[in-house]
């Protein structure tokens, strides 16, 4: 391994002033607010706090801001807005796309095909159905995360309810092939199901192009609120209730509406995907600024997830190294990261996701998942590699 200081004078490394810096670089995770968005959501939050089913004139402007949101989320993804429902997260959405669809269909159907590199949002909800009596196929992805069409192809059974696998992966950031897996569960007659969480505000996603039947979002993921996502549901596609009560969103999701949040999501998303070309060359420049720098360094490592990946995504596996430990040295240095492994104080539980695409044993604990985003910046990236090489140094 090449010190740092010899990269230093190699000029390939050009921050001297290591003075200890903020930088978010976990995007995936979640994204601060948007200041546009905070502002739209203030009157809501304010003066404006009436409940949009109530009959009085306090009721007018709540109830013309839900409906102008659901009209500009549904067109930014080539949707109707009749058909975007509004939900408290992406958990949510997928919960219900998922367990409404089984309950649809029970005693009638009773497999759900799905991923083994899904979000535990999924995960847990086809976990939750095998307990009550469904049948579930878990499908394969090959080592960059993709799942195999043919392989889905092979799974579908005439007693088949729900295809659901996910657009984007929050770990790996591979995107799938959603276009034909949607295609080839239609030649089944099987409807299909994508967690877009990790997509939607990231790369563009128009559900006529992808062809799918629901859509889950979540607005956290795209500098919207947190505690806000939507379902998007084809017309003429009906699924159980996920959340019982009153009459709200078209009767199909109780509740009364997180209005403020309802109007920031709609501002965030719009303001995301306006700026999504630039977003996505600036974070592909810091991402290639991030390997040519990493590469000198003479750091025994590997990359994780295929090319077509959401940018600013960067999933590293260092050799024999402690991906926890990483973290938190990163994290006295005023960086935060992910990890690839999930830790409580007893055991080290290695990500699923790491695991299905079979990273090798002594790459895989060492694994960071950097996901960066439009605030940052080139010296962030040079900050945050002087920072790695100085802990892997020790
Ligand atoms: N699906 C994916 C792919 C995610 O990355 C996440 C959050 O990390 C979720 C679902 C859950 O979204 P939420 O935090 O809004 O419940």
């Amino acid at each position: 391994m090449i010190k740092l200081k010899n990269l230093r004078s190699r000029g390939v490394i050009f921050l001297t002033n290591m003075k200890k810096k903020h930088i978010y670089a976990d995007h995936a995770a979640t994204t601060a607010l948007s200041i546009i968005a905070r502002s739209a959501m203030t009157p809501f939050l304010e003066q404006e706090y009436g409940n949009p089913s109530s009959l009085y004139s306090l009721a007018r402007e709540p109830r013309n801001a839900v409906a102008k949101a659901r009209k500009t989320i549904a067109e930014l993804i080539g949707a109707k807005a009749e058909e975007i429902f509004f939900t408290s997260c992406g958990t949510e959405s997928n919960n219900w796309a998922i367990k409404g669809t089984a309950f649809q269909y029970i005693g009638q159907h009773k497999r759900i095909i799905t991923s083994c590199i899904e979000h535990h949002a999924v995960l847990n909800s086809c976990k939750f159905l095998e307990k009550i009596g469904f049948e579930v196929v878990y499908l394969p992805v090959d080592h960059e995360g993709r799942v195999n069409v043919q392989s889905l192809s092979e799974a579908l059974t005439d007693n088949t309810a729900l295809v659901t696998i996910m657009l984007a992966n929050n770990e790996i950031g591979t995107i799938e092939n959603i276009k034909d897996l949607s295609k080839v569960a239609h030649e089944h007659s099987v409807l299909f199901h994508t967690d877009a969480v990790q997509a939607i505000g990231h790369i563009p996603v128009n559900v006529e192009e992808l062809g799918v039947d629901m859509l889950s979002a979540s607005a956290h993921k795209f500098a919207g609120p947190k505690g806000i996502g939507f379902l998007y549901k084809k017309a003429g596609i009906e699924i159980e209730q996920f959340m019982s009560g009153g009459g709200q969103e078209m009767q199909q999701r109780a509740g009364t509406e997180n209005v403020a949040s309802i109007v920031g999501m709609a501002v965030a998303m719009e303001e995301r995907i306006s700026i999504i070309e630039e977003t996505t060359s600036q974070l592909n420049y810091l991402v290639e600024k991030f390997k040519k720098c990493i590469k000198v360094s003479g750091l025994d490592y590997i990359y994780n997830g295929a090319d077509n990946r959401i940018p600013g995504n960067i999933s590293i596996s260092f050799k024999d190294g402690e991906g926890e430990i990483l973290l938190h040295r990163l994290d006295l240095k005023g960086i935060a990261v992910s990890t690839g492994s999930a830790c409580n104080s007893k055991s080290v539980e290695l990500s699923h996701v790491l695991r299905a695409i079979a990273v090798p044993d002594n790459y895989v604990n060492g694994t960071i998942r950097i996901t960066l985003g439009v605030d940052n910046k080139a010296e962030d990236i040079e900050y945050i590699v002087q920072s790695i090489i100085s802990i892997l140094e020790k």
